[in-house]
């Protein structure tokens, strides 16, 4: 059996050509990085948790007519996904400042914002992936106004979905990052969330506690990254139903 044909690799996923043509196999790694990878640690199981993770929110939003890059789940690590062609922006939906908006802006992390606000970074590791207005976006042609118009509307409409999933296990979603790919049809071409929609990229409180349930954990030394992933999935339903040996990627032919 020949070995399958790895068409990319980043830091938390690998991508592998797929059964058929149009589709992906996405392998979710252990490794976790922060800080533009100057810091970077293997987190056992991780890659598991993260696998059933953005399957249970991907196949969710496809339940609501959001469409996503994901087909089905393969095995432990592994899903099946539409190849797509990513346009080169993380699309960052706020609804508290955290992070990188709290820091510029000198903001207390938790303050509740007006409104949702939607912003876009330049995925470019070497830049450290900066924060870049719609002008910009429009002007070098990396999307067009109506692509974002409609990049928008989607990701407002993955956070009402995903804040309303977070509320009902007792979690704040503070904000989260997705990517968007284009699926062509024909002349036809649609905006379908892509990537992945985990702990990883988002950031989750605890409602009562404001214990984080995140990606932070790591970044910010809180305490066992593994333990609070599996917490969310345990408060969704969602845990590896065996406990196999944490595999290696499966070979399909
Ligand atoms: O760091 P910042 O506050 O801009 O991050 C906003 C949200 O986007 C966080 O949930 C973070 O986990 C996510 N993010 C990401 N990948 C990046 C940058 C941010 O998933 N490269």
């Amino acid at each position: 059996m020949a070995r399958r044909k790895k068409i990319y690799e980043g830091k938390a996923k690998t991508l592998y050509e797929g059964p058929e043509p149009g589709t992906l196999v996405q392998y979710f790694k252990d490794d976790a990085t922060a800080n533009n990878a100057e810091k970077h640690g293997i987190i056992e199981g991780k890659g598991v948790l993260n696998n059933r993770l953005s399957e249970f929110f991907m196949t969710g939003l496809g339940h609501i007519g959001v469409p996503t890059h994901f087909i089905k789940r393969l095995n432990m690590r592994e899903q099946l996904i539409r190849a797509v062609e990513i346009i080169p922006l993380e699309v960052i939906v706020r609804n508290y400042a955290a992070g990188s908006m709290a820091k510029r802006l000198g903001m207390e992390e938790g303050t509740m914002l007006p409104r949702p606000i939607v912003e876009f970074s330049y995925k470019d590791d070497a830049l450290g992936d900066p924060l870049v207005p719609e002008e910009y976006i429009i002007a070098l042609g990396w999307a067009s106004q109506q692509d974002l118009d409609d990049i928008v509307a989607l990701a407002l409409r993955v956070n009402d979905f995903m804040s309303g999933v977070m509320y009902g296990v007792g979690i704040k979603l503070i904000d989260f990052k997705i990517e968007i790919g284009r699926q062509f049809d024909g002349d036809f071409q649609r905006l379908i969330v892509a990537d992945e929609i985990s702990p990883d990229s988002c950031r989750l409180w605890d409602m009562e506690t404001g214990e984080k349930l995140d990606k932070d954990v790591f970044r910010r030394d809180l305490g066992n990254l593994a333990d609070a992933y599996t917490e969310v999935a345990r408060r969704l339903g969602v845990l590896p139903n065996n406990n196999a040996p944490l595999g290696k990627p499966t070979l399909i032919n």
